[in-house]
């Protein structure tokens, strides 16, 4: 498969960007980087988008890839996202007070909604064009949910934004044809009692969550707070576990 890494950071400049990932060009994982780097052509290929949780830098450009998909003569997008994180979406954001619900409203060009919601019910395979999507809960703030991604005979995992968790490993480990691991690794680690406190890891604990996962492929940290960016690099280097990386925001073939 291959793998376009819009933003790999927990915090957004000129040069860092927020989570989101697209495979296969046409179906995204997390919205916080979506529109901003994707032509509208690219856009419009975007067949379904998986929201692991409601904050902010996942759903930054959510609203505008909706938004834009109401212009296109393109079949519906579609939202996935765990239950609880579908209710929080409809309730704070799609609320027809900060965005409309599209999914109430009749495109012009296509005659039907552009998009539809879709809430999945967690640890149950759901497919969608020959894809399997499983939806694992994690451990943040607040409801939030990595998925076990299973497409062409390779599976990918993305945790989202987690601390130390277990379901999802113990899934992974038995998925066959693990090719990735998309974790995090947010703070450094003389910040680790931060990193505790808000659900996130640091390299430390990224380091102990590597010991859960038992699957030979490249394990990535990615959603690094930008001023600490270098400093949790090398501590991801000093683990020595050689399947330990920084997700970086380019072009993976997996
Ligand atoms: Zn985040
Ligand atoms: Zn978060």
């Amino acid at each position: 498969m291959r793998l376009k890494v819009l933003g790999a950071y927990g915090a957004s400049d000129a040069e860092h960007n927020l989570t989101g990932y697209l495979i296969d060009d046409w179906l995204a994982v997390d919205a916080g980087t979506l529109t901003s780097k994707l032509s509208f052509a690219q856009q419009a290929r975007i067949q379904a988008v998986f929201i692991t949780h409601p904050h902010a830098d996942h759903i930054r450009d959510l609203p505008h890839l909706i938004h834009n998909r109401f212009s296109q003569s393109v079949a519906a997008l579609t939202v996935f996202a765990a239950k609880d994180v579908m209710e929080l979406l409809s309730k704070n954001i799609f609320n027809g007070v900060v965005w409309p619900d599209f999914a109430a409203l009749t495109s012009p060009f296509t005659g039907k909604p552009p998009v539809q919601y879709r809430a999945l019910t967690s640890g149950k395979k759901t497919m969608f064009n020959n894809v399997g999507l499983t939806v694992i809960p994690v451990d943040h703030q607040g409801p939030a949910s990595g998925v076990i991604v299973e497409i062409n005979g390779q599976a990918i995992t993305f945790t989202g934004d987690t601390g130390p968790t277990h379901e999802i490993w113990k899934r992974t480990n038995k998925t066959p044809n693990v090719v990735a691991v998309i974790s995090e690794a947010s703070f450094p680690n003389d910040q680790q009692t931060l990193a505790d406190e808000s659900g996130h890891l640091s390299p430390q604990t990224f380091g102990d969550e590597l010991k859960k996962i038992t699957v030979d492929a490249p394990i990535y940290a990615s959603h690094r707070k930008i001023p600490f960016e270098r400093d949790i690099e090398s501590q991801i280097r000093n683990l020595r576990d050689r399947r330990a990386r920084v997700l970086l925001e380019k072009n993976y073939t997996l």
